[in-house]
């Protein structure tokens, strides 16, 4: 066994997909400390820098001071703190839906909810590109699965309609996907899933707080809330706190909490987390002055990375990859990157496809114009000195 572990982590070493830990001493809003050095953060999902507001802050710890540091039990045996109502209530006041329901993690609520929802008898459909935490729940629930060419609604019409009319089907993807920075199709998807009566499930990971009037997500900001049978989103990105969530119709939370094996077998979240969450729904439907400074930062950086020559693929959002091929030269511009003062990661197979290696940039509304002008220049003089750029 121990030989066998040996050999595969010297395999990932050759191919440049060896992973390692760095240790973070110190985090506040643009600049994060990393193996004791100071860097300008371009790889935060802490987009409209809440994880250092000091109301989130207070509020964690006065949730902590009234309801002690762990939450002792399971939701379903003694750890439902009345923070966990609260937070639901807030939850869906600010989703305007019917019922809402709190989990650990965007990753267990993804593998949860699809585990729970299909079977063995049911069919699912997920893009491409979905999150790895979709994956696994489509693995765990050992549906009949068809993955789609990633934004393809033509290929995805292809497979609906091969598929059995009397089979249960979900379809399921990513709002804003992590990897391109691009956005689902879900208008289209909305059509699929009424002409194949079929049930649509979007994680909004990346996308709540950042879109619609007060931050619901892109589904809202589509005007198609009445429309997706299935919300999810996280916590952990613009929200600045963790943990995830799901709104819906009220059978799909009674029908979640009777069956979902990751929120009936775990320990129910620390309160100190569950007062930052509601404080955060709070905050969050008024943060539409950061909302915009993250988009015009966005639409800057994109832009200028774009005239400096770099392929940044199809992203039309605050997450900007710059797609440069191979493991070995985008692990060599993340750590030139390191050197000039720059915290952005290197994201290589399996999390994306063999060949589209690439350093992922997200921007937060933290950052002043100043400091994305001084990241894009030495972002510019790196991809020079490597070849990549003119
Ligand atoms: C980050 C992410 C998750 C996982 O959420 P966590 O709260 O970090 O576990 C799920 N789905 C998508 C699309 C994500 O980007």
């Amino acid at each position: 066994m121990k030989q066998h572990i040996q050999s595969v982590l010297q395999q990932l070493e050759q191919k440049t997909q060896k992973r390692s830990l760095k240790n973070v001493s110190f985090c506040n809003g643009s600049w994060i400390v990393m193996n004791g050095r100071k860097l300008l953060n371009l790889a935060s999902n802490d987009y409209l820098g809440l994880a250092s507001d000091e109301r989130l802050i207070e509020a964690g710890c006065q949730a902590m001071c009234t309801y002690g540091a762990g939450a002792t039990a399971s939701r379903l045996i003694v750890g439902n703190y009345e923070l966990y109502a609260k937070a639901e209530a807030a939850l869906k006041n600010w989703k305007k839906k019917e019922a809402a329901l709190i989990f650990n993690s965007g990753y267990t609520a993804n593998l949860g909810i699809i585990a729970a929802l299909i079977g063995r008898d049911d069919i699912v459909f997920s893009d491409w590109l979905n999150h790895a935490s979709i994956i696994d729940g489509i693995r765990l629930s050992g549906a009949e699965r068809y993955r789609y060419y990633h934004n393809d609604l033509d290929h995805l019409e292809s497979l609906l309609k091969q598929a059995s009319p009397h089979k249960r089907k979900l379809i399921v993807t990513d709002s804003i996907f992590s990897m391109d920075g691009d956005m689902a199709q879900l208008e289209g998807l909305v059509t699929l899933k009424k002409r194949y009566n079929a049930i649509l499930m979007v994680d909004e990971a990346h996308s709540s707080g950042l879109y619609g009037e007060r931050g619901e997500g892109l589904v809202h900001h589509l005007h198609l809330q009445d429309q997706v049978d299935i919300q999810m989103g996280t916590f952990s990105k613009a929200l600045g706190s963790f943990g995830a969530y799901v709104v819906g119709e009220q059978w799909l939370v009674d029908y979640l909490i009777n069956t979902m094996r990751s929120f009936i077998f775990t320990t129910a979240l620390p309160p100190a987390v569950l007062g930052t969450i509601e404080k955060a729904i709070e905050i969050v439907q008024n943060e539409q002055a950061k909302r915009q400074t993250l988009q015009a930062h966005s639409c800057y950086f994109r832009d200028e990375l774009q005239k400096l020559g770099f392929n940044v693929g199809k992203s039309t959002t605050h997450i900007v990859p710059i797609i440069i091929g191979s493991n070995e030269q985008t692990v060599q511009m993340s750590e030139r990157l390191q050197e000039y003062g720059i915290a952005a990661v290197a994201i290589r197979p399996p999390t994306v496809p063999e060949g589209t290696s690439r350093i992922r940039f997200s921007l937060t509304a933290a950052l002043a114009k100043e400091e994305i002008d001084w990241a894009l220049e030495r972002i510019a003089r790196a991809g020079k000195e490597m070849g990549l750029i003119a």
